[in-house]
């Protein structure tokens, strides 16, 4: 059989639309025949599904999931010369959250098993400045909150959970930085099988098209039990007032709109589904890639949701695996070549993160979507064994 050489993309959204081409045309009509276009019951309704899904008492839609990251701080507390604990390894948009509002970003260190925030770096790193902690579940794999939680709670801060790529994600008080030790926490059996973004005092999402659950523009939304946060959240994603003409503080123009709303109406009964499909593509990927040399597949665990299928190359042959792939238009992205801390806004930053570094130079996300097909997934691992048998 001669190899197949058609191009993979790294993410491929063709066969949800099609799924749902008849449903998502029907509710797009219905937006537009009904003549509101800016929150209203479309955002309401996924407003109320979306907190039942998720186990939580509030969820308030709004622009992206940047602006949910910069409301859900704001509504949490913290304010200007705070300092905001958070890892250096994530997208961009952590960080930027945080300095956009005044606060200060404070980077500590990663897990390397889960590449997220590495618990046992957070307490060296609160001064009386710190206001609040954000973990990002990074790749779509739960953080580890148990701990995380300790911490705060122990020192009186709030925890923003930046979940724009774990939508379905559930924590399952699993956490590699124990290192087998007994967890003192009686936390971690309360918090087994809770939805990220249900754990921490909010939860920020993101519904930006690549993400595990996509609309087909900008969207966020801040998830919270505390009615107070809800309450000013709702307020800051509308210019601060409660009442229109009755501004109380400065906000923004941050809301869900309703066409996107519908949209997520549409998907949010599928996520699940299309969740366990990726897990199944990530286990298969990780039994194919199992015997190839200098290839470190990804930390599996029930409630991780691959929102992307980060593999690490040793050995310094990173970038060229990533060219080989590229030449033969196979879709891979290095999430991220750049932490943080190394950015060029973040300049005399004197922070060090030598686990965050290392893993931006061997990091590489392979392609990943639910609806791939064991032969596709076949013909990438078999691109990427033959380059690292070289
Ligand atoms: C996508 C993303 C964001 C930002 O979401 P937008 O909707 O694009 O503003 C924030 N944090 C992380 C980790 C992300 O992946």
């Amino acid at each position: 059989m001669p190899e197949d050489t058609s191009p993979v993309p790294l993410l491929n959204l063709e066969p949800e639309v099609d799924h749902l081409w008849d449903e998502l045309n029907e509710a797009i009509q219905r937006v537009l025949r009904s003549g509101q276009f800016i929150l209203g019951p479309e955002v309401e309704q996924f407003e109320e599904d979306a907190a039942e899904y998720l186990g939580v008492e509030h969820a308030v839609g709004v622009n992206s999931g940047t602006d949910a990251l910069v409301i859900g701080l704001r509504a949490l507390g913290v304010e200007e010369g705070d300092e905001v604990i958070t890892t250096p390894f994530t997208f961009f948009a952590t960080a930027e959250a945080i300095s956009i509002i005044g606060a200060e970003p404070v980077f500590v260190d990663i897990d390397p098993a889960s590449f997220n925030l590495d618990p046992a770096a957070i307490e060296s790193a609160i001064t009386p400045k710190t206001k609040a902690i954000v973990p990002v579940h990074l790749f779509g794999a739960p953080a580890a909150m148990t701990q995380i939680m300790d911490i705060a709670e122990a020192h009186d801060l709030k925890v923003l959970e930046d979940c724009a790529q774990s939508f379905g994600a559930q924590y399952e008080g699993d956490c590699a930085s124990c290192h087998g030790k007994h967890c003192a926490s009686d936390r971690r059996s309360k918090l087994q099988g809770e939805m990220t973004g249900a754990i921490g005092h909010a939860g920020a999402f993101s519904f930006f098209p690549t993400k595990n659950l996509g609309a087909y523009g900008d969207g966020g939304m801040i998830a919270t039990d505390n009615p107070d946060v809800a309450e000013t959240a709702r307020m800051l994603r509308k210019h601060g007032g409660k009442n229109k003409y009755h501004n109380e503080v400065l906000g923004y123009n941050s809301r869900l709109d309703a066409i996107q709303a519908a949209i997520l109406n549409v998907k949010l009964p599928h996520v699940d589904t299309y969740n366990e499909e990726r897990r199944e593509n990530a286990r298969r990927y990780s039994e194919l890639l199992a015997d190839v040399d200098g290839i470190i597949t990804p930390k599996r665990t029930e409630g991780h949701v691959f929102h992307q299928y980060t593999v690490r190359v040793k050995d310094g042959r990173r970038d060229q695996l990533q060219e080989t792939l590229s030449n033969r238009e196979i879709g891979n992205k290095v999430y991220y070549p750049v932490p943080c801390h190394q950015l060029p806004v973040y300049e005399g930053y004197e922070i060090s993160a030598p686990k965050a570094d290392q893993a931006s130079n061997e990091v590489l996300s392979l392609p990943m979507w639910p609806q791939m097909s064991e032969a596709v997934q076949r013909q990438v691992v078999h691109i990427v064994a033959k380059e690292m048998d070289k």
